[in-house]
């Protein structure tokens, strides 16, 4: 498979190149040059495949040879190794629960997936390979679990000092062996402005192999489709109909890789994009105008984004046909004060404890319901309730239990460096590790 860059379709890169660049010139987005079709039978009788298997063959057309098949098969097995049940929640709404896996977030499949495919591609390279990446909060940790103890590959994160959870902060710092967490004195922008000053810089370029494990990534971005078809699989059970499909977005990366699983014949009555107050696409939808706003920080912080990236993969994907677009995607902003109500509700009369991007989800995904009496389908939860205890415990006024994983992590040792926002002390850190 070929990926062309949609700043400049002249770019065209295989996967291989794609996934160790991660964007094209001009900061181009990669795009599959076609899109594979999933075979009919294979679709319609999904509950024949083991989880394994569907992986893979969701995957096998995106790599082509350039990743031999039995270790393929190695790699998606990895990233699908924890549980991804689909839950009923109501009569019309179930919820696929994708944070089973070390971060209690959905981002731990992409960042799994990604990090196999480049140890892969970097094993007989020889050089060791630094990946280098800012984090607000919810990428580290799924980028540092994802690279973790993987052999060539050394991770090094910038996160801003004491603004991140507790728990965000214990997921990137407690791991140690190959993960390095640099505590910066100063905001995100001041992390981000220096993990770019380093991969403009000659020196450090000579002297690493620097890579970033950036959100845009088509192997991050790709791998989402999995679940999609884990999701109908379980569905099918004891469902006839195509499911309505219900995505809390931020960047529209997760949602994308929904339609392009659709696109290739997954069954789906409809897709909802559910956002909270930061509604550029729900506007869109409306207009046909898209205008990139000032991120507002709300409950659902991982959606706040302003000016989401992947939308341009959706756009090219209905071929900028605004009208097939707005026929198959409905989006619904909703506000701090009902993702708080919705939480509360759902727990009074389903028990049912959603985290407030979940919440969202389930606001926009009943207010849809309500439009198109009748219809049924699922959401997504892509992060535990226990990462924003503070939202959830107040809504819903009982303590939330602390899955075991996080038990564990919450008992081992931060390990940090501390250094200040002068690229001089990231440079020497990442020229001698200390
Ligand atoms: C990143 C994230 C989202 C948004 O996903 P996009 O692919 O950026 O749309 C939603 N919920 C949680 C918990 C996230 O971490």
């Amino acid at each position: 498979m070929k990926y062309y860059n949609l700043k400049d379709n002249q770019e065209k890169v295989d996967f291989k190149t794609a996934t160790i660049k991660g964007q094209g010139k001009d900061k181009g987005l990669f795009f599959p040059e076609n899109i594979p079709q999933f075979e009919k039978d294979f679709i319609s009788n999904l509950q024949q495949y083991s989880d394994q298997e569907i992986a893979y063959r969701c995957m096998r057309d995106f790599v082509g040879d350039e990743i031999p098949a039995e270790v393929l098969h190695d790699i998606v097995s990895e990233t699908v190794s924890f549980d991804i049940p689909l839950k009923k929640i109501s009569d019309s709404i179930s919820v696929v629960e994708l944070f089973h896996g070390p971060t209690l977030a959905f981002k731990d499949i992409g960042a799994r997936f990604m990090s196999r495919c480049l140890s892969y591609f970097l094993k007989d390279n020889g050089k060791k390979v630094t990946v280098l990446v800012a984090t607000s909060g919810d990428t580290g940790g799924a980028v540092a679990h994802g690279f973790y103890d993987l052999p060539g590959i050394d991770v090094v994160i910038l996160y801003p000092k004491n603004r991140v959870s507790p728990v965000q902060e214990k997921q990137l710092t407690a791991l140690g062996k190959n993960i390095y967490a640099l505590e910066l004195n100063g905001t995100f922008d001041d992390c981000q402005s220096l993990v770019k000053q380093a991969f403009s810089d000659e020196e450090i370029n000579n002297r690493l192999f620097l890579t970033s494990a950036n959100s845009i990534n088509i192997a991050r971005w790709l791998p989402q489709q999995i679940y999609y078809l884990l999701a109908l699989k379980q569905w099918q059970v004891y469902e006839r109909e195509a499911p309505v499909i219900c995505v809390p977005s931020g960047n529209f990366g997760n949602i994308c890789a929904g339609l392009l699983a659709h696109f290739r014949g997954l069954p789906a009555g409809h897709f909802i994009a559910a956002c909270n107050a930061n509604d550029i696409v729900p506007e869109y939808l409306k207009t046909n105008n898209l205008i990139p706003q000032k991120a507002i920080a709300t409950l659902s912080n991982a959606m706040d984004v302003g000016d989401p990236s992947n939308f341009v993969r959706i756009l090219e994907l209905f071929g900028h046909q605004f009208n097939a677009l707005q026929h198959k995607i409905s989006g619904y902003s909703i506000d701090d004060q009902k993702t708080m109500n919705t939480i509360r509700e759902v727990y009074e009369k389903y028990k049912y404890i959603l985290d407030p991007h979940a919440s969202v989800a389930f606001a926009s995904m009943e207010q849809y319901l309500k439009e198109n009496p009748g219809r049924k389908g699922f959401i997504l939860g892509t992060a535990h309730p226990v990462k924003f205890p503070d939202a959830v415990e107040n809504a819903i006024q009982t303590e939330i239990d602390i899955p075991e994983v996080l038990e564990d992590l919450m008992k081992k040792e931060k390990k940090t460096v501390e250094i200040n926002s002068d690229f001089e002390e990231l440079r020497r850190f990442l020229l001698h590790k200390k």
